[in-house]
């Protein structure tokens, strides 16, 4: 496993910091994201008001978006379904599979995708493994489900080794 695999193309605070215009001028037409600790907290039910304002958005500039999560089937649909988001659960991230499936239910090509989410380990290494431009989003909770406890733990350690390198700037 190659360390480069890790690093994010783009670095952003949150979700609302991807923008439909900067989008449109990279040429991307569709979103593939995480759900958890990326578009809410790993522990809240349902979206936000600002989320649901955020997909319209998207909707109106006709940005496709897909949830692409490793969580569970009761998770993932009891989320995505008001919001009448497709989604795409117990993913396997990092394996590719699922953001192949994503951008062939979009309709689009992988560098027509953006692949967003708030791990190195399942969001980053998936996506860049698979090709497709990364962004990586600060995590929305401060806290983690049992099994990313682990993942954040290797994590920290990258961001530092990639710190100390001068590869990434942002601090959290
Ligand atoms: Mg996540």
């Amino acid at each position: 496993m190659v360390l480069k695999h890790f690093l994010p193309n783009e670095h952003v605070k949150t979700i609302f910091d991807i923008k439909p215009e900067r989008l449109k001028q990279l040429g991307v037409k569709g979103i593939i994201t995480d759900l958890d600790n990326t578009l809410v907290e790993w522990d809240r039910p349902s979206a936000t008001p600002k989320l649901i304002e955020w997909f319209d958005e998207m909707r109106k500039s006709n940005i496709l978006v897909t949830i692409v999560s490793n969580n569970n089937e009761k998770r993932v649909k009891a989320f995505s379904d008001p919001l009448d988001i497709p989604f795409i659960f117990q993913a396997r991230k990092p394996m590719g599979m699922a953001f192949r499936r994503a951008i062939a239910q979009m309709g689009i090509k992988r560098e027509e995708a953006v692949v967003v989410g708030d791990q190195l380990l399942t969001d980053v290494l998936g996506g860049n493994r698979s090709g497709f431009h990364t962004i990586l989003v600060v995590p929305v909770a401060s806290t983690d489900g049992f099994f990313t406890k682990f993942n954040r733990l290797v994590e920290r350690r990258i961001l530092n080794w990639f710190r100390k390198k001068g590869k990434i700037q942002w601090e959290d």
